[in-house]
């Protein structure tokens, strides 16, 4: 604390990201990352890369990117925007589209950096109860509201909404923008980007960090009318205008033109949550279902603050958020086979679990 911190500065309560150890011996499970290296493409792209250019400043609209981007998913580049990480894409969200007269409407459980952002941004929002299942009462968004956002699949639960229901949470909430943050979509769930051809009140984030495997990097972006990706280009005009460095923008068209590796590597990532969601239930762990690369879960009788320290001792970095309503759930990103084994044998040593 500083005398010269500002009263607003000094209000503030930071998100807090997952540990980065330096430790490499740790099985590293706690910040959904993903496991493989990105694509060999991305690797030559990046060793072909003339070091003589950085002198330079980099394309401020990042166009090879959007435009890598709008080939992929068949839109045209003004519908799209690119950020230094879908964090950054988000903060701007929040300040272009949510400061409003009426509250942004959230899950009361969600990625922890929205209300961050609220509280940055002095921005008014209400978060809605999920049901004891963690699943999202969609009647509840049916209320005047300056703004809704949630992930889908959510985060940390892992649930996910499917389609129709963000359809008919578009029609009902045609006055107000919805943001789906789409971080995990590519494990399993259906993203809602072609919905933003008929829908000029949704938009839709992604990232490079989960299933391009590019977390290092900082990619993220978002996909909508062109009328809303003017509005964020306004805010990232207003305070960086060179958020993408050129070997970002070098390493995402690659990671994006690079289809059958990222199919391959996601498809191992789903069947190895599938081999250890079984695992972890003769375990005695009730686990979620999942169309991402993490599983939420809560052993029947250990609780899990206890258990992410026991894991810890023996070099097994999972996530707990002591927050109320999931305090006895561990998030478990998806690793290797071998590192998610090593996880199972971990927790099959403990000296009060029996196998089921
Ligand atoms: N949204 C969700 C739901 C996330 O879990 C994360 C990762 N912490 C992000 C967005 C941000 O990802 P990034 O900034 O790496 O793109």
């Amino acid at each position: 604390m500083s005398k010269f911190w500002s009263d607003a500065i000094r209000r503030l309560v930071p998100y807090v990201p997952g540990e980065q150890p330096k430790e490499q011996q740790v099985v590293k499970l706690n910040t959904n990352e993903n496991p493989y290296p990105p694509s060999p493409r991305v690797m030559e792209a990046l060793q072909g890369f003339d070091l003589n250019r950085l002198s330079l400043y980099p394309d401020p609209n990042a166009t090879a990117l959007k435009q890598a981007l709008a080939d992929y998913h068949a839109i045209s580049r003004d519908r799209v925007f690119a950020g230094n990480g879908s964090d950054e894409v988000l903060a701007h969200t929040f300040m272009a589209f949510f400061r409003q007269n009426a509250p942004l409407l959230m899950p009361n459980i969600s990625y922890s950096f929205y209300d961050v952002y609220c509280n940055l941004y002095d921005i008014q929002y209400q978060e809605i109860p999920l049901r004891d299942d963690f699943s999202i009462v969609l009647d509840d968004y049916s209320q005047p509201n300056g703004g809704i956002i949630f992930a889908n699949p959510n985060a940390p639960t892992g649930r996910t909404l499917a389609l129709d229901e963000i359809e008919q949470l578009l029609q009902r909430n045609t006055e107000s923008l919805v943001v789906v943050d789409e971080a995990y979509v590519d494990f399993g769930a259906q993203s809602a980007v072609a919905l933003t051809q008929r829908y000029d009140n949704l938009l839709v984030v992604q990232t490079f960090s989960k299933s391009r495997s590019l977390a290092g990097l900082r990619i993220g972006f978002a996909i909508g009318h062109p009328d809303l990706i003017e509005g964020l280009e306004r805010v990232k005009n207003s305070f960086n205008s060179y958020p993408l460095d050129m070997l970002a923008i070098t390493a995402g068209v690659a990671a994006i033109e690079d289809q059958s590796y990222f199919r391959d590597t996601t498809d191992r990532i789903i069947a190895t949550r599938e081999w250890t969601r079984s695992e972890l239930e003769v375990l005695g762990f009730m686990v979620l279902p999942s169309c991402t690369n993490f599983l939420f879960a809560s052993h029947r009788y250990l609780e899990a603050a206890e258990l992410m320290g026991y894991l810890r001792a023996r070099g097994v970095l999972v996530r707990h958020f002591s927050r109320p309503l999931i305090d006895n759930h561990l998030r478990i990103s998806i690793g290797t086979d071998a590192q998610m084994q090593q996880l199972i044998d971990t927790l099959g040593q403990h000296p009060d679990i029996i196998r089921l």
